[in-house]
């Protein structure tokens, strides 16, 4: 059990999260990425949760909270409330399971759509890197422009392995995914996967209309789900205004939040800031943890917790305490 664990169990034992919820104020959102379990195409970090973990948390957080659409939701509510709100990126086809949890219980969550997968399914770079890693042969990989120091796999685990190489992608791949990608293939010895296959990966247009049909918010999360701040200006002007522009296209309705891909403090800058505006987009969110709702919450840096296959438990203690549970535990 990990410390957080048992933190958290401790924490719940005997109620004492009730208690404990009543220190905070303001807007708290969870960010969920992927519903179910991985299978070797896919990066096991992106997974949350299953649909039955994600429906005990709806059910034990709508049962202690106000839950509310993070779109619509304003960031200085002046009533003294604890509100919670619950959103979704990426646009993978399982993430419907979750649009099905949150309206079984009433709710309504905020899904954020990489337009670029839906327009042209393709594998995502980290579910690219996760099948090649795998084939990081036992000599481990000789010092490159990627990885300047190499990699050793010995004493590293395969999640410490494809962490380290997801890692030199965010770092150095930039605009040359695709390089990055085919000195992968050519450094492990494996084929990168077909895309032929990931057409049933990602949502279409259909299941994202359905997602407003059923009540839940939708926005922007770029094309091709680059890290913006690795780009320059003129490149995530296309990015975040192609996403949104794709969106009202399809939704025949005005489209103006947005979450950063990975979502680190430094995943965006000025120019990001610049090329929001520019695309008419009022509210994007960051994923750096912490809790909104204290005055200067800054439209552009709306903070969210990520889940990232924690228990319920955890989920109760991060709700209570979000100030000691609310912290990154991890980028996606
Ligand atoms: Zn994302």
């Amino acid at each position: 059990m990990s410390r957080t664990e048992k933190l958290a169990a401790l924490v719940c034992t005997a109620g004492l999260d009730r208690l404990a919820r009543l220190s905070w104020r303001g807007l708290l959102i969870f960010n969920y990425h992927r519903i179910g379990r991985p299978d070797e195409f896919d990066d096991p970090d992106l997974f949350s949760a299953t649909v039955d973990d994600l429906d005990t948390q709806v059910a034990l957080l709508a049962d202690r909270f106000e839950i509310v659409a993070a779109g619509a939701a304003d960031l200085r509510d002046p009533r003294p409330s604890r509100r919670i709100a619950l959103t979704v990126d990426d646009g993978y086809a399982d993430e419907l399971l979750a649009a099905q949890v949150f309206a079984a219980h009433g709710v309504v969550g905020s899904f954020f759509v990489t337009t670029g997968f839906v327009d042209h399914p393709r594998h995502a770079w980290w579910d690219e890197i996760a099948y090649l890693s795998r084939g990081v042969p036992t000599e481990g990989l000789a010092p490159s422009e990627w990885l300047p120091e190499g990699l050793d796999p010995a004493g590293r685990s395969a999640d410490d392995v494809r962490r380290l190489v997801n890692g030199a992608y965010k770092k150095r791949a930039g605009a040359r995914g695709e390089e990055f990608l085919d000195w992968l293939a050519g450094a492990t010895g494996r084929e990168r996967p077909d895309a032929g296959e990931a057409g049933k990966r990602w949502m279409s247009w259909d299941d994202v209309r359905g997602l407003r049909r059923a009540g839940m918010e939708v926005g922007g999360h770029t094309v091709t789900h680059p890290i913006l701040s690795t780009l320059d200006a003129d490149a995530q002007r296309v990015e975040v205004g192609d996403s949104v522009r794709r969106l009202r296209e399809e939704l025949d309705e005005d489209v103006d939040t947005f979450a950063y891909p990975v979502g680190a403090s430094d995943s965006f800058d000025d120019a990001t800031r610049t090329a929001l505006r520019e695309a008419g987009v009022r509210r994007a969110y960051s994923f750096c943890g912490g809790l909104n709702g204290r005055r200067g919450t800054d439209p552009f840096d709306v903070r969210r917790v990520g889940v990232f296959g924690e228990s319920a438990t955890v989920i109760r203690a991060t709700a209570a305490l979000p100030a000691i549970f609310g912290a990154p535990r991890r980028y996606a």
